[in-house]
Parts: C-alpha cells; sequence; structure tokens
C-alpha cells in the first residue's frame, strides 16, 4: 500500500521537522536567557575562590568567637566578642570604634566598622561621583544564651554540621560579613567603597529607651542606600523583603461589683470579667484571619482586688465565686507588616472596647514596640540583583521567603529609611534552642553570595 506509506513519510517528516524547529528555538531561548545574566567576572571568581582556599580560617573565627560566652546581659563576653571582630574589620580595611552605652542602660554598646569612598575630601558632594550605593551591614554580638545557662561549646556534630551558642543566630551570619568583606578586599575590589557595618551588642534583648540603644544604629543607616542583614538564612535560595513588626497592648476592664445573684441584671449588670472575655473573643472574631496580623493576650487577671506589675510581668489576684469582679487587666502583643496594618488593627480593637456590656466600662492603651519592615519595590530591587547572583553561580533562583515567618529584628528599626533584606546570614536550625546548629557545608555558598552581593550594589 505505497499510496498511504508515501503521506505517512511526509507528515513524519513534518513532524521531525517541527521538533527540530521546537528545539533551535529552545537553544535560543536558553542563549539569550544566559545573554542576560552577565555570569561571573574573573575579578568575581577570584574572589569566589579565596573564600574555598580561607574556610579553614572562616570555621576558627566561627569556633573562637562561639566559645566565648556573649549573652546579652554578659557586658564583658559581648565585649569580648565585639574585640575579635573588630581585629577582623580592620584586615579588611575598616576603621571600627565601639559605640558605648550609659551604665544605667545595662548593656555592651555596638561595634561599627566603616569604610568611606573619598574619606580624604572633606566635602560630602565628593560621594557623588560615585556610582555605587552606600551600604549598611546589620548583625550583632550577643546571644540569648547568658552564663549561668548551661554551656554549648562549638562542637562539629559530624562532618557538615556544628553546634554552639550563637553559632546560627548569629556568630555563622557575623563570620559571612567578616569573610566576605575580607575576600574583596584581598581582591583590591572595595576600593571606593562607602560601608558600614554595625555589629549590635543587644539584638536579642534591646536595652530601653530604644532612642538611646538604636539612636545611633538609625542615625547612621539613614546615610546608607540599602540594608543588608545578616539574621539566619532559610534554605539557600530565599531572603527576607519583609519582616514583622512587633508592639504591645494593655485592655483594663472595670465593672459593677456585687452579689454575684445579681449578675445579668440591668442594676448589677455583668461585671468586668464578662466584659473582657467578649472584647478578646470580638477581637479574635474581627481580626484573626487577617494575613500577617497576630495578636496574643498573653496575661490575664481578674476579681475583686488586683495587682499587675508590668515591669516583672507578674501579678495577683484576690476574688470570690460569689462576688461579681470588678476588675480584669490583660496585656498582649501585636504583629503587623505595615504601620497601616498596626494603625487598622488598632482602630477595629478600640471600637470592640468601647461597645461595652452593662455596668462595665474598658479602656485600651498601645505601646510601640519594633516597627516592621514591610515588603517595598526598592527591597524587590535588591532582591533581583541576589537573585541574578545566585543564577550567576548555578544555584538557581532566589525567591522573597514569606515575611509571616520571621519575627523582628535590628532591621526593622531603618526600614522606613533604606532599601532591606535580611536573612542573608548563615544556615542551621533550632535559633535561640540549646543546641543550636549550623550547616557548614552551605556556609561557603552563603559568603560568597554575600561577597558578591556587597561587590555588586556597591560599584
Ligand atoms: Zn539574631
Amino acid at each position: 500500500m505505497p499510496i498511504k506509506i508515501i503521506p505517512m513519510k511526509k507528515s513524519t517528516l513534518f513532524i521531525l521537522s517541527i521538533l527540530i524547529a521546537m528545539t533551535s528555538i529552545a537553544q535560543q531561548v536558553k542563549t539569550s536567557a544566559a545573554a542576560v545574566s552577565k555570569g561571573l567576572t574573573k575579578e568575581e571568581k577570584q574572589v569566589m575562590a579565596w573564600i574555598d582556599a580561607h574556610m579553614p580560617q572562616a570555621i576558627e573565627l566561627l569556633k573562637e568567637s562561639v566559645n566565648i560566652n556573649s549573652g546579652t546581659l554578659n557586658i564583658e563576653g559581648v565585649k569580648k566578642v565585639g574585640a575579635l571582630f573588630a581585629k577582623e574589620f580592620e584586615k579588611a580595611g575598616f576603621a571600627t570604634e565601639w559605640v558605648a552605652m550609659p551604665d544605667s542602660i545595662k548593656r555592651a554598646g555596638h561595634l561599627v566598622a566603616s569604610r568611606r569612598a573619598g574619606a580624604a575630601a572633606a566635602s560630602s558632594n565628593s560621594s557623588s561621583s560615585k556610582k555605587g550605593k552606600r551600604l549598611f551591614l546589620i548583625g550583632h554580638l550577643d546571644t540569648v544564651f547568658e552564663p549561668d545557662m548551661p554551656a554549648n561549646p562549638f562542637t562539629m556534630l559530624n562532618d557538615s554540621t556544628a553546634t554552639g551558642q550563637g553559632v546560627n543566630d548569629m556568630k555563622g551570619g557575623d563570620v559571612v560579613v567578616i569573610m566576605a568583606l575580607q575576600a574583596l578586599e584581598q581582591a583590591g575590589l572595595l576600593k571606593n567603597t562607602d560601608i558600614t557595618a554595625y555589629f549590635t551588642g543587644d539584638e536579642e534583648h534591646a536595652g530601653y529607651p530604644r532612642e538611646v540603644t538604636r539612636g545611633d544604629f538609625i542615625n547612621r543607616a539613614k546615610q546608607a542606600d540599602i540594608a543588608l542583614a545578616f539574621e539566619g538564612a532559610n534554605g539557600l535560595n530565599s531572603v527576607a523583603t519583609g519582616r514583622r513588626g512587633a508592639s504591645g497592648w494593655r485592655l483594663d476592664v472595670t465593672g459593677k461589683t456585687g452579689h454575684s445573684s445579681g449578675v445579668f441584671t440591668p442594676g448589677a449588670g455583668y461585671g468586668a470579667i464578662y466584659e473582657a472575655a467578649r472584647i478578646l473573643n470580638q477581637f479574635r472574631e474581627t481580626l484573626s484571619t487577617e494575613k500577617y496580623l497576630t495578636f496574643n493576650p498573653g496575661i490575664i487577671i481578674g476579681g475583686s482586688d488586683i495587682e499587675y506589675n508590668s515591669a516583672t510581668s507578674k501579678g495577683a489576684a484576690i476574688a470570690k465565686t460569689n462576688i461579681i469582679s470588678p476588675a480584669v487587666t490583660v496585656t498582649g502583643d501585636l504583629r503587623f507588616l505595615s504601620e497601616d496594618q498596626k494603625d487598622r488593627a488598632r482602630i477595629k480593637m478600640k471600637e470592640i472596647v468601647a461597645q461595652n456590656l452593662a455596668q462595665t466600662s474598658a479602656k485600651i492603651s498601645f505601646v510601640d514596640g519594633i516597627p516592621s519592615m514591610a515588603p517595598t519595590e526598592g527591597n524587590n530591587q535588591v532582591l533581583s540583583v541576589i537573585n541574578s547572583i545566585s543564577m550567576d553561580m548555578g544555584a538557581g533562583d532566589t525567591v522573597a521567603g514569606d515575611p509571616g515567618s520571621r519575627g523582628a529584628g535590628d532591621i526593622s528599626y531603618v526600614a522606613a529609611y533604606v532599601d532591606c533584606i535580611d536573612g542573608l546570614g548563615a544556615s542551621g536550625r533550632g535559633a535561640h534552642a540549646p543546641g543550636e546548629t549550623i550547616h557548614l557545608n552551605q556556609l561557603p555558598f552563603l559568603i560568597k553570595r554575600a561577597a558578591l552581593t556587597i561587590y555588586r550594589l556597591s560599584r
């Protein structure tokens, strides 16, 4: 049946030619994608090779810093870690200084390391010829582990995982910053850059008032264009473009006291405990499904006679089951992704508080804690630079992590003034828990990515 065979051959050829055309289109697309990503330069490859060759020094520095206890309240320990890192910054050509805190604040202070483009020129206009971004790199020297807690010296758990106090949060991240800068310096790539590294001494338990403990931090960040924070990395392919902020509230409810048998009558009303329960339940019903918004009542005290000490978070109550309770105090937190979200939530909460049950009244007050780092277009632009670096390194793309997965951090204080990215530090598990770990096999990539990020943004 030749007549049938010939058309089949034709159609096979046709399909084949389509396949060939498709393959060639795919190749063209691939080629043009490669053309869009610049690829690594000779200098960048040199930086990466230096980092590989100096991983033993990186691990040694990590070990040395982890083995100095620097719980936030261990002022001597925090200063010692600061002195250790200061020497390393100086190797990268940075000038270092210690920002001391007044004794009354009971915190160690902060390490600041900086290099200025054209530092010799007096006029601030001299930097106008510089094309690169001014960078503000954030780390912290303290950990949550105070000296009276069980010690956990740096220990290798297997050939790629180590444990130790602050090994991941965030001495690992501090080492990422330092090694990245040293790698760039030895290649001569920090010339004419404007970079400040700010390692706070009380990130885990910041001292009050915050105007004093974060005032200098904020002022220096305002002189930069971009802030990069090196808190723990969430895998190798995501960074944080947003972090939630934290704030607090206090609800005080009063009611008419009297014999319990009269409760629910117009004269006696409902008492303070029913009114507090109504308010909390309505908070939950009205606001609990809003994305990125959470609020948690942490303590509730109610009865005939109550005491609450906000400084110690302790309270006491005296009451009887046959007395309508006249007083309740509740305190809680409120976490949010933008100032607008926080403000809207506060307005709703005030409205709910105002709808009092009979013979009760209530008032709510709010205190600001740490601001949020809202995901902005500027942050996304910095992410796109990191993404292209990751692609050039052959590590796949980098995306923005879920802002709901991170609490507040130091970078949040400056998010209103500069573009921000966090989560550029070490990777590991169990931050803040005894036995936290670091993935040492991922550390070389994270140092290289940090170095190239600093390099490309600053030139
Ligand atoms: Zn941290």
